[in-house]
This record gives C-alpha cells, sequence and structure tokens, in this order.
C-alpha cells in the first residue's frame, strides 16, 4: 500500500477520502488543528502549520510520496528535505515560479500565455494604480491570496487609499482591470511520463471575489475551448508539472482567453468531478503523484452546477435543516466539510447537481437559484 502525504488538511484533502480507499492509498496529513476536515479520514496526522517543515521532515519519514492541498509552504525549507531524498509531487522547482503571484505573472510571460497586463508596484500603492492603468485597476497581494482575500479592486478614486497612506510594504502586484465577459476555469492533470488529462471548461461566477457557482453546461466555442487547452497543456509542460493544475481564466467579449491565476493543486472549480467525470480531480490527482495511469476526465452525464455554500454569518451550527433541505434535491450531491465555526465567506460545504441530456444552462440557473434560496439569506 502506497502511502501519501498531503500538506493541508482542508476540504480538499477530505475530499480524496473515496478515492484514497478505492486505490488503496493510505493519506497521511499535515495540518496545525485536529478540527481540520481532513483528520477525520486520515490514516495519521502530522499536527503542524503549512509551513513547518520540521512538520514536513516528519511527514516525509512516513510516506512514499509528499503532495499539496495548499501551496502556502516554505520552498526553500523544503529544498532540503528534498535534497535529503523527500519525493514531492508536484516538484518543488514546479511551485518556484507559482507561490508569488508577481513570479506567476513572469512565468507565464515568459512561456507567452495571455493575460491581463501587469506591474510589480514600488513605492505608493495608490500613485502606482493612478500612473500605470488608470482605473479601474486591480491591486493583488503577491503572496498568501486566496478567496479574493487580497484582491483588491479599485473602481473609483474613492477606492483608493490617500496618497501616502498605502506604502507598498506588502508587496503588490498591480493589474490592468479586464472587463471580462465572463470567468472561465479548467482542471488539467500530467503525469510522471508527460501524459496529460484535460477536464471540460466550465464557467465560474464570483461574488465579491469568491467563486459562488460553476456551470459545467455550456458547448464553449471551439476557438475558445482550443485557447484554454492550449495555455494548460504548454504550463504543464514548461513546468515539468505533476499532478493536478487548476486554470482560472477571464474570457473577453471578443472570445480571447486571458489568464487569471494558476493554482498547484486540486481546484474548487473541480469540485463537480466527484459527482459528474470518470475520474474526479481528487483520484487524478492521487493517479498523478503515485505513477498510477491518468483516468479519463470525460463526463458521465449531460453536465452539472455546483455551488459554494458560502458563511453568511458567525456561528457555530450544523445548519442541520438546511442541510437537509439541500439533499433532497433531486440528483444534489452535498458536501459539508464539518467545520466547528461558520464565519463569513468561508467555505463551508458545496452541493454539485447532475444534469441529464435534455437539461440546459436555463435549469441549471434554476437549480442554483433553488439552492441559493435555501442556503443564503436574500440580503448576502
Ligand atoms: P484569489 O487568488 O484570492 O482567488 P484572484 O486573483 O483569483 O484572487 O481574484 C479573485 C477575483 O477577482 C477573480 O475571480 C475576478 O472576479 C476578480 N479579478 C481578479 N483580477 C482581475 C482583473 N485583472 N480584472 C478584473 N477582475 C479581476
Amino acid at each position: 500500500m502506497k502511502r501519501v502525504g498531503v500538506i493541508g488538511g482542508g476540504q480538499l484533502a477530505w475530499m480524496m477520502a473515496d478515492a484514497a480507499e478505492k486505490l488503496a492509498i493510505q493519506l497521511v496529513v499535515q495540518t496545525p488543528s485536529l478540527t481540520d476536515p481532513a483528520v477525520s479520514i486520515a490514516s495519521e496526522t502530522v499536527l503542524a502549520a503549512v509551513a513547518d517543515a520540521a512538520g514536513t521532515a516528519q511527514l516525509a519519514q512516513q510516506c512514499d510520496v509528499i503532495t499539496f492541498e495548499n501551496e502556502f509552504v516554505d520552498l526553500p525549507a523544503l529544498s532540503k528535505l528534498a535534497d535529503q531524498g523527500a519525493c514531492f509531487y508536484p516538484q518543488l522547482t514546479a511551485l518556484i515560479p507559482l507561490l508569488d503571484k508577481l513570479d506567476q505573472r513572469s512565468f507565464l510571460q515568459k512561456i507567452g500565455v495571455p493575460m491581463p497586463r501587469f506591474a510589480a508596484v514600488t513605492g505608493d500603492l495608490t500613485v502606482a494604480a493612478l500612473q500605470q492603468f488608470g482605473l479601474p485597476a486591480v491591486l493583488k497581494a503577491r503572496r498568501l491570496g486566496y478567496d479574493g482575500q487580497g484582491t483588491l479592486i479599485l473602481k473609483t478614486e474613492a477606492d483608493l487609499p490617500p496618497i501616502g497612506t498605502a506604502k507598498s510594504d506588502h508587496h503588490w502586484l498591480l493589474e490592468e482591470f479586464v472587463p471580462f465577459e465572463c470567468e472561465l476555469a479548467v482542471m488539467a492533470a500530467r503525469s510522471i511520463d508527460g501524459t496529460q488529462v484535460i477536464y471540460p471548461v466550465v464557467e465560474t461566477q464570483q461574488v465579491n471575489q469568491v467563486c459562488r457557482r460553476v456551470f459545467v453546461t455550456d458547448q464553449w466555442d471551439a476557438t475558445v475551448v482550443a485557447q484554454v487547452e492550449t495555455i494548460a497543456r504548454s504550463v504543464l509542460e514548461n513546468l515539468n508539472y505533476v499532478g493536478v493544475m487548476g486554470f482560472e481564466f477571464f474570457l473577453t467579449a471578443d472570445q480571447q482567453v486571458l489568464v487569471n491565476e494558476l493554482a498547484p493543486r486540486t481546484h474548487n472549480s473541480g469540485h463537480y468531478s466527484l459527482d459528474a467525470c470518470v475520474t474526479s480531480q481528487f483520484e487524478q490527482q492521487l493517479r498523478a503523484v503515485c505513477g498510477l495511469p491518468l483516468g479519463s476526465a470525460a463526463l458521465t452525464c449531460g453536465g452539472a452546477v455546483m455551488v459554494n455554500l458560502l458563511g453568511y454569518e458567525s456561528a457555530t451550527s450544523d445548519y442541520a435543516e438546511k442541510q437537509h433541505q439541500l439533499s433532497q434535491i433531486s440528483n444534489a450531491h452535498l458536501y459539508w466539510y464539518s467545520k466547528t465555526a461558520a464565519r463569513p465567506g468561508r467555505k463551508l460545504g458545496h452541493v454539485t447537481v447532475c444534469l441529464n441530456d435534455s437539461q440546459d444552462r436555463s435549469d441549471a440557473e434554476a437549480i442554483v437559484q433553488q439552492i441559493e434560496q435555501i442556503w443564503y439569506p436574500a440580503s448576502f
């Protein structure tokens, strides 16, 4: 039996459980708290923060290979473990250009991938934003941003801090604002022998910069799919990447695909694959990092919709009545992450509904509305 170490014990690690069982793999999880979602499914837990390399050294002693559900690691410290023989997939060298948003943009520019114009910010953020691209513009914390935290959309001068008050001491990246038609995402995987598998292109919808819904419904124009797939293949190949990667894109009105961001792990936009694909993204990740043949990414149904159940208050409820109502929706698969506390914006669970061949986008939108009416208070 293979033992796979997973750095991070949140819902992404938790959702590897079924695939691990199917593939006879044991998961050892490194995570800071015994209440983290994946502790309940791990064979063993190393109780340590994600960036704690001493914890990862312990993990390495217990596992054949180590992978990531959270990339906010201490790469220089992990490199020492790799030098001592620890096996990481994806390899640490593939992560080096991805963990800092400016480095990621520079890497993408180097390999010729289309994306928004960007600039490193030195000096005053407000002056930089106004001088570089004018308004609207987007400021992003270069490191440790997730779920829109650390992303500031500057629409008007009212959104700007007064000149002189906001220095770039937290290392910001500035981007042009893309007036996108919609946002797309795709999951792609690459195995140790270089085989690649690409999942269907999906539409994601964000509310306040956090993903709220994923639609696996549209037959995108062939040129759009070709742009997405060319970018995904080129990135995986250039990084000699092993594992699953999430790609987020903007689709412009003239049907150009621009990369927003890469996530070197399983991703929220791929949760639908648990219920709607031959091989889920979680199984694919385990297959890739264990050197098993990759599985098919084909849909097993007519499509799907996924809605994130985001916290809308600070509470400790398990929302049993809402969970019950959501599970009654036909063809619904409810995933409840069993987090101990809700707070606004926190991902508490998700629901995927598989569609049959006769259901179209408007059916999918009606299902989304039904889910959101159950879960969200009207104002959220
Ligand atoms: P995070 O890494 O925290 O998820 P992202 O960089 O993905 O943050 O941004 C979150 C959301 O903010 C995006 O999904 C998009 O809706 C919006 N956004 C980010 N960058 C831009 C941009 N350059 N132009 C327009 N909207 C953007």
